[in-house]
């Protein structure tokens, strides 16, 4: 007996033996025709929806896209996969699809490892039009504007990130240091760690993604936390970005345990800029200040990130499944419930 259709939908015998309460019977692995889903399938009903969120397909995205003029995209598990790597079939014409309907098109990613002008290299290379550098919002342009135009840092800014941030502060004007692979040794001895070279003009600490972060960095950006003055500003928070299964048995920690290392030693609490928080949206706004929120979709594979923004600025959320979020995600965070789902961005390419 199959579970699922050759369409991929859930079919009546297992509708009608969950709602009798009745076992079912067959081939589970049926169910499991989509890896990561597993049972969530199950959930899935005749109405379109599932947990009682409405399916957007290509069946209904005409209708569905006319009340949008904005579209918000996140990046990583929506435009390719999590790997930051694989390539989703059907982007590229998708994307076309949604310029010549004339849609705006906004990127916004917590990925803090590149900046504007790679991520438009990057949109390039997966073979879609990016549009304007000024519609790309990647989270190292948002710090870099929040220290500039907020905090309006004159002094320097230790770097706890990748190139693509110390790019990004140092296009907004923003004396930095601290990218890359520091050179002082790691070491646990006290004489060693007074002998470190500090600066003492430094006013904020700021943490990206860093895969150069280590013991001496730690070290330094709780020392230079210690004044009181200077700020702590994280890309990403503390309870995102903590990792993704990039394989069997491997698990890629991301800037979330970075800033939490940081946090635990300093005792400090980090300004966070990137999703699902509002620092985000108030540097979207500063370069498009007429967007009108109720005309404004916001697309991501994050409950808790792109779902909790589009919450928190008052836009419709769509949640795919081309990425790391999955519907066990959505029961965990019942606060968190996205206006609609599709399978991926490929849904709206409706004519195809
Ligand atoms: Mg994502």
């Amino acid at each position: 007996m199959a579970f699922v259709s050759s369409s991929g939908r859930i079919t009546r015998h297992v509708i009608s033996r969950l709602r009798a309460g009745l076992p079912l019977i067959g081939n589970i692995r049926m169910i499991n025709h989509r890896p990561n889903h597993n049972t969530e399938q199950l959930d899935k009903d005749f109405s379109g929806t599932r947990l009682g969120i409405k399916e957007i397909t290509k069946n209904n995205s005409e209708d569905f896209l006319s009340r949008y003029d904005s579209i918000f995209l996140d990046c990583d598990g929506v435009l390719w996969r999590t790997d930051h790597v694989t390539p989703i079939p059907g982007i590229p014409a998708v994307m076309q699809k949604l310029r010549d309907l004339g849609k705006q098109i906004l990127f916004v990613t917590n990925n803090s490892i590149l900046s504007r002008d790679q991520w438009y290299q990057k949109y390039l290379k997966y073979d879609f039009d990016p549009g304007k550098m000024e519609d790309i919002f990647c989270v190292a342009y948002a710090t870099a504007v929040y220290l500039r135009d907020v905090l309006k840092i004159t002094g320097y800014v230790y770097n706890v990130g990748s190139v693509g941030m110390e790019r990004e502060l140092t296009l907004a004007g923003i004396k930095n240091m601290g990218a890359g692979e520091d050179p002082e040794k790691p070491s646990p001895y006290v004489k060693d760690l007074l002998n470190m070279t500090f600066r003492n003009d430094v006013q904020a600490v700021v943490i990206g993604f860093d895969e150069f972060f280590n013991y001496t960095k730690l070290y330094k950006a709780a020392s230079y936390l210690t004044d009181p003055a200077c700020h702590f500003v994280s890309a990403s928070s503390i309870g995102f970005g903590t990792g993704v299964m990039i394989g069997p048995n491997r698990l890629q920690p991301f800037t979330g345990p970075i800033v939490s290392a940081v946090k635990t030693v300093s005792k400090r609490e980090p300004i966070l800029i990137g999703k699902p928080g509002y620092h985000m949206f108030e540097c979207i706004k500063s370069t498009h200040p007429k967007i009108d929120t109720s005309r404004c979709l916001m697309i991501g594979d994050s409950i808790t990130a792109d779902v909790g923004f589009a919450k928190s600025t008052g836009m419709d959320s769509a949640f795919v499944l081309s990425g790391s979020g999955t519907f066990d995600h959505v029961k965990q965070n019942p606060h968190l419930v996205p206006d609609f789902y599709m399978d991926s961005l490929v849904e709206l390419n409706y004519d195809s």
